[in-house]
């Protein structure tokens, strides 16, 4: 770790992207992958005329052809490269493109490395200005290979106010501390709830994620309110920011901090 925070000899841009920006998460099933879709969707939809890519880093779980509706195999270009798929404007890139959506990825680290290697160097990314990367829960191979070899803008943190997940949550900020990489700030998820009779809003837990932001020193980006809407859109492939383009307003927050 120590070797990489000085040195980072490897470091290089990919090819035909300007700016990555990684989506991470202590645990699995805090909205990580629903977060950096619908960013990506909300960033396209604030700058029209920005190019903006998604690129599923989630081996073992990938999220984004569900959520994104995308279900083709990729094509190559001339020079072997993979061609991303297009929906709702974002070019996105995952390796369930490339196996069979029903079967598990029974992988050692050292073929998940190798996918990872062809995910972040031979896809043909059009004139990307933002590429934004759902990582894998946890701070694993995936994130220091990620951290060794790209240089990266920034890292957005997913958590929702359980205490067991804003443990692993420190642990991941303490982390991306350690290698020096930038931190956005952390989306706090599903903390609230929108009452459907009376419209109040109530918060469900205490403050545990503000006070965690504070303790290490980093913003609160955005609450994203627990909604069943999310759900039913994310299940069908067409995430919350394309079906009621309102909602862009949510993810407002994080906005403000990528936009450059
Ligand atoms: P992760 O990437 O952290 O594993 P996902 O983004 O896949 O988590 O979300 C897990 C499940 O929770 C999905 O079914 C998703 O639709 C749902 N979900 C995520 N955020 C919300 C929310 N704010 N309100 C309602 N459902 C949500």
């Amino acid at each position: 770790a120590q070797l990489m925070a000085r040195g980072l000899p490897k470091q290089k841009p990919i090819t035909g992207v300007k700016q990555i920006i990684l989506v991470a998460s202590g645990k699995g099933g805090v909205g990580k992958s629903t977060t950096a879709v619908n960013l990506s969707l909300a960033l396209k939809s604030v700058e029209p005329n920005k190019v903006v890519g998604l690129l599923d880093a989630d081996v073992y779980g990938p999220s984004v052809p569900l959520m994104m509706g995308l279900h083709e195999t990729p094509l190559l270009t001339k020079d072997n490269l993979m061609i991303p798929l297009v929906n709702y404007g974002l070019q996105c890139m995952s390796l369930g493109f490339l196996v069979d959506e029903k079967s598990p990825v029974i992988w050692r680290g050292l073929m998940v490395m190798s996918a990872l290697e062809k995910l972040l160097r031979q896809v043909a990314w059009d004139a990307v200005d933002y590429l934004i990367v759902d990582t894998p829960p946890g701070t694993g191979d995936t994130h220091l290979s990620l951290i060794q070899n790209l240089p990266l803008a920034g890292v957005v943190l997913v958590t929702t106010p359980q205490i067991a997940a804003l443990e692993v949550t420190r642990r991941g900020a303490i982390m991306f501390q350690k290698l020096k990489v930038p931190i956005v700030g952390v989306v706090q998820n599903m903390n609230t709830f929108v009452c459907p009779k009376c419209k109040n809003s109530l918060a469900l837990y205490g403050h545990g994620t503000e006070d965690l932001a504070s303790e290490l020193g980093i913003d609160l980006l955005q609450d994203i309110p627990l909604d069943a809407a999310i759900t039913e859109t994310t299940d069908q492939g067409k995430p919350i920011v394309v079906a009621l383009p309102n909602s862009t307003q949510t993810f407002c927050g994080v906005l403000s901090h990528i936009r450059r």
